[in-house]
């Protein structure tokens, strides 16, 4: 598609994207069947372009704490998935207290609590409502919200506390890799989640997992079923396989479909947040994301921190490198920084 195109061709087809031009299902076939590598770069510097035009060099850091790694649910691809025998832990206040005391004064724009879904705060909303007092008190950033699927009443309880995100992905728009993804969970409670939370002035955030049955014809439908809501964030994660799972043997592909759905991500939601996570291949791989159409760095935490990722491409790691300054010190050489925090609340519509 773009292996004939000069780079003025390829300026002008940023500039068309930037202009309002949607991508039709061929292009989005096509762009998800690049295979040269020649031809996936001039991809990814069409998505540099488009992102550029709205963001510049700037890039928002988000500073993730998984504060509770129970869960009642049974993911197929999750390592915290109920079945799974492994060491939990749900913080106390005051651990997450000393965590925001240990970012105060880093360059971060919004925090990140994410959750399983812990019968102890899904029994008693009202916790989870002390966990976002605590990181407004101590670090009065905007926050998000990751704690899977919530009722309206609780939704609403927690954007009164000051909640300005909900993360919640779906993985998936096609319905039969659903079932066997998300074992036993509704795939339009999901939706219905984001919807309503849209509806009461949140910001969402949808996502997708890729290398886990999913074709370029199943990817199309998931891309199709993200852009009906426009959320304000969009998300694409490599499968890791994780142990003691359903999935554990299944082979990890390689970062190229991730990439390619990065650059294509960009395409159909120019102006939107588009996360590189320190989760998947860590710093090294924040580059390779950013360098995709990425604005946003996921997934940092406070350096010698334990705290759990999602996929955990470093749990036996001994050196993260996920943390604030490293992460920063890494944009630098890339040409990029850190936004000033006036644009991101401009983009929550928070006024500062
Ligand atoms: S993905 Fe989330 S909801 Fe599913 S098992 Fe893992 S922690 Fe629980």
């Amino acid at each position: 598609m773009f292996t004939n195109m000069d780079n003025n061709e390829l300026d002008k087809y940023a500039q068309n994207i930037i202009d309002g031009m949607q991508l039709s299902d061929d292009d989005l076939r096509k762009m998800l069947l690049i295979n040269d590598s020649m031809e996936l770069e001039k991809l990814h510097y069409v998505a540099r372009k488009v992102r550029d035009h709205y963001f510049g060099n700037k890039v928002f850091l988000y500073s993730f704490v998984y504060f509770s790694t129970h869960c009642k649910n049974r993911c197929a691809f999750c390592y915290y998935n109920t079945m799974n025998k492994i060491n939990r832990y749900r913080l106390e206040l005051e651990d997450i207290r000393n965590i925001c005391k240990q970012l105060k004064g880093e360059q971060i724009h919004m925090v990140d609590l994410t959750m399983g879904e812990d019968p102890y705060f899904y029994e008693e909303p009202s916790r989870f409502a002390k966990v976002i007092d605590i990181v407004k008190e101590e670090l009065n950033l905007p926050i998000m919200v990751s704690p899977g699927v919530l009722d309206d009443k609780t939704l609403e309880m927690l954007r009164g506390h000051g909640a300005n995100f909900l993360a919640l992905y779906q993985e998936t728009y096609d319905e039969e890799l659903y079932k066997n993804l998300r074992v036993g969970q509704s795939f339009s409670d999901r939706i219905h989640a984001r919807e309503f939370a849209q509806k009461i002035g949140y910001c969402v955030e949808d996502g997708l997992l890729t290398g886990v049955g999913n074709d370029v014809e199943s990817t199309i439908i998931s891309l199709k079923g993200m852009a009906k809501d426009n959320p304000q964030m969009v998300r694409v994660m490599t499968f890791i396989p994780q142990e003691g799972t359903p999935l554990e043997k299944k082979v990890q592909e390689s970062n190229l479909s991730e990439l390619k759905i990065i650059s294509v991500l960009r395409l159909m939601f120019p102006n939107r947040l588009i996360p590189a996570s320190l989760d998947v291949e860590g710093i090294e791989g924040m580059v390779y994301r950013l360098n995709a159409g990425a604005n946003v760095v996921t997934s940092i935490i406070p350096s010698d921190s334990s705290l759990e990722g999602v996929a955990n491409y470093d749990r036996k790691h001994e050196e993260r490198k996920r943390d604030p300054k490293s992460v920063v010190e890494k944009l630098r050489t890339m040409g990029m920084e850190p936004a000033a925090q006036s644009d991101f609340n401009r983009i929550l519509g928070v006024v500062a």
